[in-house]
């Protein structure tokens, strides 16, 4: 085959996981017979063509990787990865090879006659958040333009809409951090918020270490004593579901104890008379009772919180992945607001985003409800200027679709025909036995992977794509950090990129032009999408990223002088608000020569120092209120479930449960639980156990721990099969951010025959 290197020196690029991006080096070396057998015929890790070489100089971490990135280059030899495009016969029913022509035709057929017979809106299109900016951005525009179905989201709903949406009511924008992680480490307090970095993006606890060298402290809240929590100062273990009222008890107790930082409030909030009062309902002993975290540890913690000079909350997945989540979010940012916390140097409230594009993947239009450049939808002047790059008229693009889960569950039923890229829901939704029988329901369903996922196997049609070390591309890391990921091997014989895919796609459906297969000419369209946008990636460029490692965004194509000097000036105040920088849409236009008095746009590291992103520039404070989960114990299932992750797998394993050292480490599902739920069972170690809902049940074998609350049992979530742990989970959504409650059902527990 000609699967040679692109280049003899190595190559930086970025980890094919999460969203920290950690930087690394890809360098070529030569064949040598073959990939090895692994467990279930997987390869054991030889490095298909490259091997990762350290690299020091990226700053976000500065050459560490974790297991999952250090073996990353295993999946590019994997013997089980596809290489060649399936189709499913008719009269065999099975999927057998064949040609890319024919594998293209097939779905331009599928989705062309499923539109013809039921309207576009009966074409659905899923995306995920590890596909590049490039492909996020084609995606949506291949979904609204070609195919004209409203009907797109992507699995990036499932990690932190409701951070987003709850970012959006305070702030005006949603940029996860507004400031770069390193300052993490040189602030006073930190609250960690249902995270556990330690497992999911081990090399960013550096930066919680050097934390504490400084004689800062870390708060960990979660319901489990994970090796994120064995790092913190005080853990704080709520009852799941109930960090909401967490955090109104520590906004109670701040309000008490005289604490509210009042100039603050009046200079650049609204809303704090509301916000106030709700907190004043949520009294600690109330709190107490709701969450089980005792009212010393509460006054502690608002304690070290409010003593430090600089303080910050950082939430991820546990607060989110509730079907409160955005409330919840709303209450850790009111804590923030009160004590003047927010928009400041080194303080803030921030989210750590899960996928490598948890970001980006939301802000260039493969969300139901935007367009490039994290432009509404729903907004006229965004229609319009999007729809001017695109060549087409605003009336033409459809209005918002369903959010993620929503869509799935019309599969087979309003929605017959879906085209999904860089996603396996049958592992990773909600409810999943539920949304594998409605992707069964398809009249026709077309997936593009690496490998043959759970939800690919379900496939009428199976195209075999490039992997990141195959491809050039961009992504957007937690911080807002643009980087450059390229491609270090060309692709295997018979694999072609998703960008070639969708142009290819396009190209049958009547649209030979406006579709790229490169991915910088797509870049340079996003470009001009985004322009004046909250996202505004115009001054980006991949020269740039390559030359600064990464540009934050906003970055407007251009600055006036005395911006551009206020914008680069200090650290760590060198914020440009994005209503004073962005350019108006139509005057930013990438290529056109800078003006006299204009100068390069330096990009946005750190946000709201000098307003917030709203009308007024205030932050607005969210009137909240606890209210229980969707779904809370009863006799009849009277145990709580939450779902997490483990070191060594990744999202729905697709990549990780197929390289042979990760699977060693990692090999299956458990369940965790407590000596004093175990001996009540009377399971043992390691006997099987099954977590039944009224969804459906799973089966792995008990974990026996004193490290998570005796009311509460933990599932990883990334095995499909009878261990699939989302099976259980309740789909109930979100009413502002459609975010699943992944985080928090009710089960009962049954001991189950070997
Ligand atoms: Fe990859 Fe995340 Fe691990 Fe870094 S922490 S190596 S980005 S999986």
């Amino acid at each position: 085959g000609d699967r040679s290197p692109a280049s003899s020196d190595p190559v930086d690029t970025h980890c094919p996981y999460c969203s920290l991006q950690c930087g690394m080096a890809l360098r070529p070396v030569p064949p040598d017979g073959g990939p090895g057998d692994g467990p279930e015929g997987r390869p054991e890790g030889r490095p298909g063509g490259v091997e990762v070489v350290e690299r020091t100089a990226f700053p976000v971490n500065r050459g560490a990787l974790c297991g999952k990135g250090r073996t990353a280059p295993a999946v590019l030899s994997s013997r089980v990865r596809l290489t060649e495009p399936l189709v499913r016969r008719p009269d065999t029913g099975q999927l057998e090879p064949a040609t890319w022509e024919e594998a293209l035709d097939r779905i331009a057929e599928g989705l062309e006659s499923t539109g013809r017979a039921y309207g576009r809106d009966a074409v659905g299109v899923f995306g995920g958040g590890g596909l590049t900016n490039e492909k996020a951005y084609a995606l949506g525009k291949f979904a609204r333009v070609v195919l004209g179905t409203s009907q797109i989201d992507y699995n990036g709903r499932f990690c932190m809409s409701s951070a987003a949406a709850a970012h959006q009511r305070a702030f005006g924008l949603d940029r996860g951090l507004p400031f770069p992680l390193a300052d993490v480490a040189r602030t006073g307090c930190v609250v960690l918020v249902g995270s556990n970095l330690a497992e999911t993006m081990p090399p960013a606890l550096r930066y919680l270490t050097e934390l504490k060298e400084a004689g800062g402290q870390l708060i960990v809240v979660d319901p489990r004593r994970t090796r994120t929590a064995e790092q913190a100062d005080l853990h704080l273990a709520p009852r799941p579901g109930t960090d909401l009222a967490l955090a109104l008890g520590l906004l109670h107790l701040v309000v008490a104890e005289g604490r509210v930082d009042e100039d603050f409030v009046e200079r650049r909030t609204s809303g704090w008379p509301e916000a106030r009062a709700a907190a004043m309902a949520h009294w600690p002993e109330l709190v107490e009772r709701i969450t089980g975290v005792p009212v010393p540890e509460l006054r502690k913690a608002v304690t070290m919180f409010c003593d430090a000079e600089s303080s910050m909350v950082l939430t991820a997945r546990g607060p989110e992945q509730q079907s409160k989540g955005t409330d919840t979010v709303g209450a850790w940012i009111n804590l923030c607001l009160a004590t003047g916390r927010a928009g400041r140097p080194l303080s803030g409230y921030g989210c750590l985003t899960g996928q490598g594009n948890g970001q980006g993947g939301r802000e260039h239009g493969q969300k139901a409800d935007q367009l490039p450049g994290y432009r509404k939808l729903d907004d006229p002047a965004a229609r319009a200027h999007v729809a001017a790059v695109w060549g087409v008229e605003p009336d033409d693009l459809p209005g918002p679709g369903r959010s993620a889960y929503e869509l799935l569950d019309a599969l087979g039923q309003d929605i017959r025909a879906l085209l999904l890229m860089g996603s396996n829901p049958l592992v990773s939704a909600p409810r999943a036995a539920h949304v594998e029988s409605r992707l069964r329901s398809l009249d026709f369903l077309a997936v593009a992977d690496v490998v043959l996922s759970e939800t690919a196997a379900l496939a009428d049609v199976v195209l075999p794509v490039a992997q990141w070390a195959e491809e050039t591309g961009t992504m957007t890391n937690l911080e807002g950090r643009v980087l450059l990921r390229r491609a270090a091997l060309t692709p295997p014989p018979g694999v072609r990129t998703d960008l070639w895919v969708l142009s290819g796609l396009a190209a049958r459906l009547g649209w030979e032009k406006g579709f790229p297969a490169d991915a910088e000419e797509v870049f340079e369209e996003l470009r001009r999408a985004s322009a004046g946008g909250p996202a505004d990636y115009s001054g980006i460029t991949y020269r740039r990223i390559a030359e600064e490692d990464g540009v934050f965004w906003p970055c407007p194509e251009r600055v006036e002088r005395d911006d551009a000097e206020g914008a680069a000036s200090a650290n760590p105040a060198d914020s440009v608000s994005p209503a004073d920088s962005a350019s108006p849409a139509d005057s930013v236009s990438p290529g056109n020569s800078m003006t006299a008095g204009a100068h390069p746009h330096p990009g946005t590291p750190r946000l709201f120092l000098d307003r917030f992103a709203t009308d007024d520039g205030r932050a607005r404070f969210a009137p909240v209120s606890h209210r229980p989960a969707a779904e809370e114990p009863d006799a009849e299932y009277p145990v709580l479930l939450t779902t997490g992750r483990v070191l060594a797998q990744y999202q729905s394993g697709a990549q990780t449960r197929r390289v042979g050292e990760l699977n060693e480490a990692a090999p299956g599902p458990y369940v965790q639980l407590h000596p004093l739920l175990a001996e009540r069972l009377g399971v043992d170690e390691g006997a099987p156990i099954a977590v039944v809902s009224r969804r459906g049940r799973a089966l792995a074998p008990a974990r026996i721990s004193r490290d998570i609350r005796p009311d509460t049992v933990f599932m990883p979530f990334h095995w499909a099969g009878p261990g699939r742990a989302n099976t259980v989970t309740n789909p109930a959504l979100d009413p502002v951010s459609r975010m699943p409650e992944f985080k928090v059902c009710a089960v009962r527990l049954e001991p189950a025959a070997d």
